[in-house]
């Protein structure tokens, strides 16, 4: 599991400035949610190709009320989030009545906390951060998230903790509550078993699919659909925010485990403690999936949001497969604008299949399938080096690569480098030098060639000059 770190603090300590710095952010997810003032904000960022999760928050007074008390909430389902919180304070303003309420409020959390005290640039730093060690956090790291001074030695002592976290917190994961009475009728067998961040991942039978969308697109409407026709098995997942639930299942022979973001909730009566759409879910889901269904909903259209979260797939390498949900009971008229938006929003994507689709109603649903199979393949073939080599040197012989400074780049040969995604190994001279439109022309070359469809692929050089 990908590990996720909460930056909070009160306002104007510095938050969104590491934030900036850690994520170098592009494409920050934000978690919209009605009734909340001030949102959440998810990125991703690494630390020696160690990938994690960072939130941040609209920040705390630690006099939460009327609109503080919103963004305290915010503040709050960060921390629940979160493997460890980074308390944010500001060595300029010192330590103030603000950050001790805070302080006291972590300490009531069982969360592991570091505290980190910002903007220390030009001042002595055990001077600078002397008085914070009052909070009685432990040992208070100095930084200055605006020029990145200390920024690398608190990331080696957060990932020092991590590993030890994950050994302490081996807590139970929450209790499910089974109904059978309506597992009757069931056709498949279902294995449920919920991932608890400290245990170890569940080894999934066969092709492990996460479902993804914005809230309401139709993703539990859509797993109960693909789990099929009324073999609801009822899973009322109470507890953890950030854990999905995996379900084993057998289609035709071939095994699956989808990974539920969403939740299946049949019975209505449930009260939903948690929140039903959580980033954090999602990112983890996507990093644990072979192939994901991005669901869109088309009576919305396209937006942001749902550009963001295929940003966040092609970003993770996994196969993707696109589910316009809703399809029903469109006017024709808007049917041909969204058919038009995708033309225009998503021309970049060029790998993947598109499905209009009812989750509702089951209309295309088996048909997903086919493109699940297919992007499967496609992304955990077995790549022959030999192979590879003459689909490289037939596409350079067709359109050879620029001449830099007077020679001509020389890509030799070419080796499979990982799977899911397909990552092809290019070595030659001068390989820094290839220019990126070449590359997606040998990309297209080796899709091709290789019928790679349904993932993304990476393309890698090792130069020996
Ligand atoms: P947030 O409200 O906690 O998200 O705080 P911001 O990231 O918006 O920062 C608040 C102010 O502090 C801004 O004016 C930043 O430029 C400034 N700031 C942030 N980090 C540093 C730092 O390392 N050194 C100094 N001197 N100023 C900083
Ligand atoms: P989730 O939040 O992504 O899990 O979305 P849900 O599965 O809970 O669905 C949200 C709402 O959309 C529910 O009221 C569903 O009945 C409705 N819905 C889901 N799929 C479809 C569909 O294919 N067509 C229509 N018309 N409504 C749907």
């Amino acid at each position: 599991m990908i590990p996720v770190i909460a930056l909070v603090g009160r306002p104007n300590v510095g938050k969104s400035t590491l934030f900036n710095r850690l994520t170098k952010t592009r494409d920050a997810l934000v978690a919209n949610f009605s009734g909340l003032t001030r949102d959440r904000k998810y990125g991703e960022a690494s630390y020696q190709e160690q990938r994690f999760i960072v939130i941040d928050t609209g920040g705390l007074s630690g006099d939460e009320e009327g609109i503080d008390a919103a963004m305290a909430d915010q503040s709050r389902l960060a921390i629940e989030e979160a493997d460890l919180v980074l308390f944010l304070v500001d060595c300029r303003a010192g330590l103030t009545a603000s950050d001790e309420q805070i302080a006291s409020f972590l300490r009531q959390r069982s969360k592991p906390v570091m505290l980190v005290a910002n903007k220390i640039d030009g001042l002595n730093h055990d001077v600078a951060t002397a008085a914070f060690y009052e909070l009685g956090l432990g040992e208070v790291h100095g930084i200055a998230a605006a020029h990145g001074r200390g920024v690398t030695q608190l990331l080696s002592d957060v990932f020092d903790t991590l590993p030890t976290l994950a050994l302490a917190s081996n807590s139970p994961a929450d209790e499910m509550a089974l109904d059978t009475t309506e597992g009757e009728g069931l056709q498949t067998e279902l294995v449920e078993h919920e991932l608890a961040p400290s245990e170890d991942a569940p080894i999934a039978k066969g092709i492990k699919i996460a479902i993804v969308g914005r809230p309401n697109v139709g993703k539990s409407t859509l797993v109960n659909r693909m789990l099929g026709e009324d073999r609801v098995v009822v899973f009322d997942m109470p507890g953890t925010t950030r854990d999905s639930v995996y379900i084993d299942y057998e289609r035709f022979g071939q095994m699956y485990t989808i990974i539920d973001t969403a939740g299946i909730r049949r019975r209505k009566n449930i009260t939903l403690a948690v929140e039903k759409f959580s980033i954090v879910k999602t990112l983890q889901a996507i990093a644990d999936a072979n192939v994901v269904i991005l669901m869109i909903d088309a009576e919305e259209g396209i937006v942001d949001q749902d550009l963001h979260l295929m940003g966040q797939v092609i970003d993770a390498g996994r196969a993707l497969v696109v589910a316009l949900n809703k399809w029903d009971g469109l006017e024709q008229e808007h049917k041909t604008y969204v058919k038009s938006e995708l033309e225009r929003k998503l021309r970049f994507i060029d790998f993947a299949d598109f499905h209009f689709i009812s989750a509702l109603h089951g209309t295309g649903v088996g048909h997903l399938y086919e493109s699940i199979e297919k992007a499967y393949q496609a992304a955990t073939d077995k790549l022959s080096t030999n192979f590879l080599t003459r689909i490289l040197q037939g596409a350079v012989a067709t359109h050879p690569p620029q001449m830099v400074n007077g020679r001509r780049i020389k890509l030799r040969y070419a080796h499979p480098g990982g799977n899911n995604p397909p990552i092809i190994v290019i070595h030659g001279n001068q390989t820094d030098a290839v220019p990126a439109h070449y590359t997606r022309y040998l990309e297209k070359a080796f899709r091709k060639a290789l019928d790679l469809h349904g993932t993304p692929l990476r393309i890698q050089y090792k130069s020996s000059e």
